[in-house]
C-alpha cells in the first residue's frame, strides 16, 4: 500500500466507467480538490457531471468499517477464519464447485488476479464470475470467435478520426459521457464527420445524429446483414483485403444475401426505406468508419452474434488496423476490461489463456505451482445464482458489487442469498440490498483508498492510486483474498504484501509461453520494481518486447489471434429477442443508465447535485401509449412482467418508440420502495456468453391510484413505515421523499407531527373535501420540514421550497408563501435542475432563453453558466432551446 504526502497532488482514476478519466486530487483545508488530468489521454482534462462530484464522496458515512459475522462486529482475524473455515467445510463435504465467488468491474486488476488464481488455481473449480458478464461478456465472445483474441482493435483517436461515427444500442452522451465530449468536439473541428445513431430510443446522444435509425427493439442482426448484403450488391467489397486476411467470408455472405434488399431490411428494422438507404450508402461511401456498440448489442439473447455481424462489415471493408476505422466495444465498468485480461469470468483462465486448450491449462497450472487447477469452466452469472438457489453452490463470496440489485430476476436472487448457507460480502458500503443478505460482511477500501490498476474500454492501464487513509479497519480486497488463501494452506503461493508485486506476476504470467499467440501482452512490466509501479504512466497493450511503448491499434499488420492468423467471418441469422410480447405483457421494457448516477447509487446517490436531476426513478412512455394507458404524465405507475414488478412515476415524451418503454437501472430498495428494475428482467441469456437479456423484458403497465400521494422535505432523514412507494434523495441540507400511500392516516397532522418528532412551530393547511394536507415544521425561523400531501399525483413543484433549506431564519415573505409552495412574485424558481454542475434550473434557462432572446447553447451558457461545467447537460440544453 502506497504511503501518500497529504498535500501532493496525487494523479488517479476515476471509479465509474470504462472511459477511464485521469483526475487529480490534491489535499486543502476542508477535504480534497478534485480536478481533471489534462495529461491523462483518455480524458485531456474533462470530466463529466459524476466524474466533477468525486470529491463529494469521499466521507464514511454508510461505510463498512469493520468485519461483522452473524451480525455482530467481529475482529479481522475471526472473520477470517470463518470464511476460511466455512469454505473449506463445504468444500470437504460436497467439493469445490459447491463454492463460488462473485466479483466487479470495480476492482482493481491485482486484485481480480488473486481471486481468479485462488478459485480456479487452488480451490479448483471455475466458480469466478463477475458482474462484467452483465455488461460486456458478448463482446469478448465476440472478440474471440473474429479475432481469435478479446481484443479491441482501436483507440479513442480513431474515434476522433473517423469520417463516419455510427453509434449502435448506446446512449453515449450519458454512459459514456467524456468519449461522447471529445466525439463532440472532433466533430466540431471536422464537420464533415458524420454521425449515425442506431437506436429504438431517441437519446441525448441522438443531440449530433445527422441520421437517427430508431430500429424495431432488437432488429440489429436483420440491419447489419443487410447492409452487407448490401456492400456486396454494390461491389464495395475489399477482396483483396479478404483473400489475405480472412475466413469465412463466403458463409457469412451466404447468409447476409437471405436480408434481403433495403425494403426487406426496412421492414424487418421498422424504419423507413430512405433511411436505411441512406445509412447503407453513408457506409458504403466513407472508409474511414468506427462502429461503437454497446450495451444494445451486448444484453441481448443473439448478442453475440449481432455483433459478429457488425465486426463482418469491417472485415468485409478491411475497415479494421487502419487509423479512423474499426469496430468498438465500449466497457461499462472502470475495470471490466482488467477482468477481462486475469480471467475474471467462469469461462476463462488467465492471461487471456483458456479452459478449451489444454495446454493452457498446462501453462497456467506450472505458472501458478497449482496441480489442482480447475479443468472446466465455472458457471456464469445466471447460472452461479440459479445453482445457489437450487442448493448446489453452498457459498458464495460477493466482492464489490450489488447482485440482489442488478442480476435478472432479482427477487429470486435475493431469495437464493437468503436462502444460500453462507453468503459473505466484502465491500465498502454498510448498507446495500445485497449486504442484507450476508453472513459476514468484510470490510474492503474504497476509491481513494485502494491501489492498484485499471485498464479502460481502449486497453489502456492506468494506475489508480491511494490518497486517503482506510476507513475503520478496511482492507484492500486482495489483502483479503490471500489473507483467505493462506489459511486455507497456500501461504507460499499467496505471500504478496503489496500490489506490486501481485502486478508482476500478472504481467509475467501474459508473456509466459506466449511466443506472440496471446494478444494481451504485458511482459515488459514483469520486472518492474515497486517505484517504476508508483510511477507508471497510462499505456495501452500489449507492452512487450516488440510494442515497449504500448500499442495504440491492433491488427495493423492484418495478423489475427486465430490458428491461421486470418480473422473469421461468422455466418449469422438474425434472431428476435427471446421473449415477444402479448395481450397481458404489451410493451418492450429498455433498460439503462442515466446521466447522473452511476450503478446502485452507493456512491452518486450521496451527491446532492446528482441527485437533483432525476430524484427518484421513472417510467418513460411514449405518448400515444400513455393516452390509450390512461397514463398521466408524473402520475404513478407499475410494471409487471412474468418475474416481478415495480413502481415508478410515468414519463411522458416522444424518444420512446410506440410499444417501448424505457426504467433506469440504478434503483436499489435502499433508495426506493418497490423500484429495483431487474425484478422484472427475465434471466435469458445469450447462448454463447451468458449475457442476460436486460433490453427486451414484456412488461404491463398500470396507472396506480394510491388513497393519498406526496412529498416530504426534511432537513433530517426521516422514516416512513406504511407507504405504498417511497422514494429518497438526499439533496445536501435536505431529504427528499416522494410518497404514495393506500391507508390515510385518521389524523395528518399527529402522522406528519409523529414522523418528524418535533414539538416545534408548525404552520398547517387541511382541505379534507380535496384530501389536501400541507404543513411546514419550523425551528427558531429556520425551516425543518415541509409536508404536502394530496388525493392525486397534483402537487407543487418542489425546487423553491428545496432552496429555503439553504437559508437560515426564514423572511416573512417566504414564510407567508411557505403553504403555497410558490415564492412571491418576483422571487426566483430554478425550476427542475438541468446542470448538475452549477446547480442551474430548467425555470431559470427558459427565463434566460426568453427574455435575452438567446439562441444558442454559447449565449445560454454565457448568461446563466449551464452546459460550461462538464457539459454533460448540453444536449438536455439544445432541446429546452429547441422547445423554447
Ligand atoms: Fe468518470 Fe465520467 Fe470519465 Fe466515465 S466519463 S470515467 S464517469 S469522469
Amino acid at each position: 500500500m502506497s504511503a501518500t504526502t497529504p498535500s501532493t497532488p496525487i494523479h488517479t482514476i476515476c471509479p465509474y466507467c470504462g472511459v477511464g478519466c485521469g483526475v487529480i486530487m490534491t489535499r486543502i483545508t476542508k477535504g480534497y480538490q478534485l480536478k481533471a488530468d489534462n495529461q491523462h489521454p483518455a480524458n485531456f482534462g474533462k470530466l463529466c457531471s459524476k466524474g466533477a462530484a468525486l470529491a463529494e464522496t469521499l466521507d464514511d458515512g454508510d461505510r463498512l468499517l469493520y468485519p461483522i459475522t452473524k451480525g455482530k462486529r467481529a475482529t479481522w482475524d475471526a472473520a477470517l477464519s470463518e470464511v476460511t473455515h466455512t469454505f473449506q467445510r463445504i468444500i470437504a463435504e460436497h467439493g469445490p464447485d459447491a463454492v463460488a465467488f462473485y466479483v466487479s468491474g470495480q476492482l482493481l486488476t491485482e486484485d481480480y488476479y488473486v481471486a481468479n488464481k485462488l478459485m480456479k488455481g487452488f480451490i479448483g473449480s471455475g466458480n469466478i464470475d463477475t458482474n462484467s458478464r452483465l455488461c460486456m461478456s458478448t463482446a469478448v465472445a465476440a472478440h474471440k470467435r473474429a479475432f481469435g483474441a478479446d481484443a479491441v482493435p482501436v483507440s479513442y483517436e480513431d474515434m476522433e478520426a473517423a469520417d463516419l461515427v455510427v453509434l449502435i444500442g448506446s446512449n453515449y452522451a450519458w454512459a459514456h459521457p467524456v468519449l461522447y465530449q471529445r466525439l463532440m468536439a472532433a466533430r466540431k473541428m471536422r464537420p464533415g464527420m458524420r454521425v449515425v445513431v442506431i437506436d429504438p430510443r431517441r437519446t441525448a446522444t441522438c443531440d449530433i445524429a445527422d441520421l437517427h435509425l430508431a430500429i424495431s427493439p432488437g432488429s440489429d442482426g436483420f440491419l447489419f446483414n443487410g447492409l452487407l448484403n448490401y456492400l456486396r450488391r454494390e461491389d464495395a467489397l475489399n477482396l483483396s483485403y479478404i483473400e489475405a486476411h480472412v475466413e469465412g467470408f463466403s458463409a457469412a455472405l451466404h447468409t447476409a444475401r437471405l436480408a434481403g434488399s433495403i425494403p426487406e431490411v426496412a421492414l424487418n428494422c421498422g424504419v423507413p426505406e430512405a433511411q436505411i438507404s441512406e445509412f447503407f450508402h453513408l457506409f458504403l461511401r466513407t472508409e474511414r468508419t468506427v462502429s461503437i456498440f454497446s450495451q444494445g448489442i451486448n444484453q441481448s439473447s443473439s448478442g453475440v452474434d449481432k455483433a459478429n455481424a457488425l465486426i463482418n462489415l469491417h472485415l468485409a471493408t478491411g475497415r479494421i488496423g487502419k487509423p479512423g476505422m474499426g469496430p468498438f466495444s465500449v466497457t461499462g465498468q472502470p475495470n471490466a476490461m482488467g477482468g477481462r485480461e486475469v480471467g475474471g469470468l467462469a469461462n476463462q483462465l488467465a492471461a487471456h489463456m483458456d479452459f478449451t486448450d489444454p495446454g493452457h491449462i498446462d501453462t497456467v497450472s506450472r505458472f501458478w505451482n497449482a496441480p489442482h487447477i480447475a479443468q472446466k469452466p465455472g458457471l456464469k452469472a445466471v447460472e452461479m445464482f440459479q445453482a445457489i438457489a437450487d442448493g448446489k453452490i453452498r457459498a458464495v463470496w460477493i466482492m464489490g458489487t450489488n447482485p440482489a440489485v442488478s442480476l435478472p430476476d432479482a427477487d429470486r436472487v435475493r431469495q437464493a442469498l437468503q436462502a444460500c448457507e453462507c453468503v459473505v460480502v466484502s465491500d465498502c458500503v454498510r448498507h446495500t440490498d445485497t449486504t442484507a443478505c450476508a453472513d459476514i460482511l468484510l470490510p474492503a477500501m474504497g476509491w481513494g483508498e485502494k491501489d492498484g490498476t485499471v485498464t479502460n474500454s481502449e486497453r489502456r492501464i492506468s494506475r489508480q492510486r491511494a490518497f486517503l487513509p482506510p476507513a475503520g479497519e478496511a482492507q484492500p480486497d486482495w489483502w483479503i483474498i490471500t489473507q483467505v488463501a493462506q489459511r486455507m494452506g497456500w501461504a507460499a503461493e499467496f505471500s504478496y504484501t503489496r500490489a506490486a508485486q501481485i502486478f508482476r506476476e500478472h504481467a509475467s504470467l501474459s508473456g509466459f509461453e506466449n511466443l506472440t499467440q496471446r494478444a494481451f501482452d504485458i511482459s515488459a512490466f514483469a520486472d518492474l520494481s515497486d517505484n517504476d509501479y508508483e510511477t507508471l504512466q497510462p499505456v495501452q497493450w500489449p507492452v512487450n518486447a516488440a510494442h515497449p511503448q504500448g500499442s495504440q491499434r491492433l491488427f495493423t499488420d492484418g495478423k489475427f489471434f486465430t490458428p491461421s492468423g486470418k480473422a473469421q467471418m461468422w455466418p449469422i441469422t438474425p434472431r428476435m429477442p427471446a421473449q415477444t410480447t402479448d395481450a397481458e405483457f404489451p410493451f418492450v421494457l429498455n433498460t439503462g443508465r442515466i446521466r447522473d448516477q452511476w450503478h446502485t447509487m452507493t456512491r452518486t446517490g450521496k451527491v446532492p447535485r446528482l441527485n437533483t436531476h432525476y430524484p427518484e426513478p421513472f417510467i418513460e412512455i411514449h405518448v400515444t401509449d400513455a393516452l390509450v394507458h390512461h397514463l398521466a404524465n408524473g402520475s404513478l405507475a407499475e410494471l409487471r412482467s412474468r418475474h416481478g414488478k415495480m413502481l415508478a412515476r410515468v414519463q411522458i415524451n416522444e424518444d420512446q418508440r410506440p410499444g417501448s418503454l424505457f426504467v433506469p437501472m440504478h434503483w436499489s430498495d435502499v433508495f426506493a420502495q418497490a423500484a429495483r428494475v431487474d425484478a422484472l428482467v427475465a434471466p435469458i441469456t445469450d447462448p454463447i456468453s451468458g449475457q442476460p437479456e436486460s433490453k427486451h423484458t414484456p412488461v404491463c403497465i398500470t396507472p396506480l391510484h394510491p388513497t393519498w400521494q406526496g412529498f416530504v422535505l426534511s432537513r433530517t432523514a426521516l422514516h416512513f413505515d406504511d407507504t405504498r412507494y417511497c422514494a429518497a434523495a438526499c439533496c445536501g441540507t435536505y431529504w427528499r421523499y416522494e410518497l404514495a400511500g393506500d391507508h390515510r392516516p385518521s389524523v395528518w397532522s399527529d402522522w406528519a407531527h409523529d414522523i418528524l418528532g418535533l414539538s416545534a412551530d408548525w404552520s398547517e393547511y387541511r382541505d379534507d373535501a380535496s384530501g389536501r394536507y400541507r404543513a411546514a415544521c419550523l425551528v427558531d425561523g429556520q425551516l425543518q420540514a415541509v409536508f404536502f400531501v394530496a388525493a392525486d399525483h397534483h402537487l407543487p413543484a418542489r425546487e423553491w421550497l428545496a432552496s429555503l433549506f439553504k437559508s437560515g431564519q426564514l423572511t416573512a415573505s417566504e414564510r407567508t408563501h411557505l403553504l403555497s409552495a410558490r415564492p412571491a412574485r418576483g422571487s426566483a424558481d430554478p425550476g427542475r435542475i438541468i446542470c448538475a454542475c452549477h446547480g442551474v434550473g430548467e425555470k431559470t434557462i427558459l427565463n434566460a432563453i426568453h427574455q435575452n432572446k438567446l439562441t444558442s447553447i454559447e449565449a445560454i451558457g454565457l448568461r446563466t453558466q449551464a452546459g460550461t461545467g462538464c457539459g454533460s447537460c448540453v444536449a438536455e440544453l439544445r432541446r429546452i432551446l429547441e422547445r423554447a
